[in-house]
Parts: structure tokens; C-alpha cells; sequence
């Protein structure tokens, strides 16, 4: 694994309706949930076609995030959707998005 897609800290602040990464590069990433449920990466959110799309509409109340192994995270959101597994690959791209915050430090 390489720095760029190690998380070293992992925070959803109550409210704050975001979810932060900070990486082993020093990196810190401020995701908007609305675009974490939008990519989604499950079968039934992105079907089976290849290209990952924004699709709008879902819940992107958080309810909860679990680790997956050491390589990716499920994120459980309040419709119940609990399917998608971003893994930290997936979400070290997202972070090109413009919606995302990046912080150096
Ligand atoms: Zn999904």
C-alpha cells in the first residue's frame, strides 16, 4: 500500500454533512456525503456498465461507517443503503472531484 491510498484518520463529524480523510501524504479530504452516496460504487447504484456515474437522489443521511479490512470502507447511510464499499483507491480519485475540499499540510 502506498501513502496516497493509506487513511490515517477517518472523521464524520456529527452535522457537518461531510466526511473527512486525512492520508499517510499528509492530505486531508473533505468529502460532501450528497457526493459519496451519488458515487456509490454498488452494483445496484451503478449497475453493471463500467463507467461509475453521479446518480442523483439517494439518501445522503450517515448513519454509520464500518472498516473493510484495511483497504476500504462501507458506508451505511439512513434509508438503510448499506451495499456500497468504497475502497481507498476509489475514494483517493474522488478526491479529484471538484466538490472535494483537499487540504495540504
Ligand atoms: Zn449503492
Amino acid at each position: 500500500m502506498s501513502a496516497d491510498t493509506t487513511a490515517t484518520h477517518i472523521a464524520a463529524p456529527h452535522g457537518s454533512k461531510t466526511t473527512e480523510i486525512t492520508w499517510a501524504d499528509g492530505k486531508r479530504c473533505v468529502y460532501p456525503n450528497e457526493i459519496l452516496r451519488g458515487f456509490c460504487p454498488c452494483a445496484t447504484c451503478q449497475g453493471h456498465g463500467g463507467t461509475i456515474e453521479f446518480i442523483e437522489g439517494g439518501n445522503a443521511e450517515l448513519r454509520d461507517l464500518k472498516p473493510v479490512g484495511h483497504y476500504a470502507l462501507n458506508l451505511i447511510w439512513a434509508d438503510g443503503h448499506d451495499t456500497g464499499i468504497y475502497s481507498f483507491t476509489y475514494l483517493r480519485d474522488l478526491s479529484a472531484r471538484p466538490e472535494v475540499e483537499v487540504h495540504e499540510s
